[in-house]
C-alpha cells in the first residue's frame, strides 16, 4: 500500500471512529480530551461534533494550523507523562470522550507510550467514556469494542470505561 493510500485510511478511519463515539456518548456528560494537537486536524473535527463540550488538548508542543489552536485554558503543553499527573483538576470533570493520536511511527516507543496512557487515563474517565486511539490500549478499565465495519482491523481502537 502506498503511504498515500495509507495515510487516507488512517484519517477516515479517526474520522468513522469519532463520528461513532459522538452517538455513542449522548447519555455522557464530561469533557473531550485529545491527547496529540499535531496539526489540529482532529481537534477542528472534535469540536465540530462537540460545539457545547469543553475540549481539553495536550501535547508537547503548539504546531497546529493557526485556525486549530484551542485557546489558553484548554491546551496543555508539556510531556503526557508530566501533564497528567494534574490533568485532573484542570479538567474539572471525568472525561465523555477521550482521543489518542500519539503515534510516532517508531513502534517501541509508541507502545511504551500506549502502556502510560492506558494507565493513567483510568483516573480521568467517567463511566461510559468512550476513548478512541491511534494504539492499543491495555487497561482493566477499558473495555475493546468493535470500531465501524469501514475501518480495518487494527488500524484504530475502541474501548468503553466501565466503572471501577
Ligand atoms: N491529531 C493530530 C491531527 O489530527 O493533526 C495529529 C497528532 S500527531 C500524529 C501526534 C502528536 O502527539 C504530535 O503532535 C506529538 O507532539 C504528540 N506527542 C507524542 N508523544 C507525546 C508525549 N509523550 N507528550 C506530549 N505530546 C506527545
Amino acid at each position: 500500500m502506498s503511504r498515500l493510500d495509507s495515510a487516507i485510511r488512517r484519517l477516515e478511519a479517526q474520522r468513522h471512529c469519532l463520528n461513532r463515539a459522538a452517538r455513542m456518548i449522548d447519555g455522557v456528560s464530561g469533557p473531550v480530551l485529545e491527547f496529540g494537537l499535531g496539526n489540529g486536524r482532529t481537534f477542528d473535527h472534535l469540536r465540530e461534533l462537540f460545539p457545547d463540550r469543553e475540549i481539553f488538548v495536550f501535547d508537547r508542543h503548539v504546531e497546529a494550523h493557526r485556525e486549530c489552536i484551542p485557546d489558553d485554558r484548554h491546551i496543555v503543553v508539556g510531556d503526557f507523562r508530566d501533564t497528567l499527573a494534574g490533568a485532573g483538576a484542570r479538567i474539572g470533570a471525568p472525561a465523555a470522550l477521550v482521543h489518542c493520536d500519539v503515534g510516532s511511527g517508531r513502534a517501541e516507543e509508541d507502545r511504551r507510550l500506549a502502556r502510560y496512557l492506558a494507565g493513567a487515563l483510568s483516573g480521568l474517565v467517567a463511566p461510559g467514556c468512550v476513548v478512541v486511539a491511534d494504539q492499543a490500549l491495555d487497561s482493566d478499565t477499558l473495555v475493546a469494542i468493535d470500531p465501524p465495519s469501514e475501518v480495518e482491523p487494527r488500524r484504530y481502537f475502541m474501548y468503553r470505561a466501565v466503572p471501577t
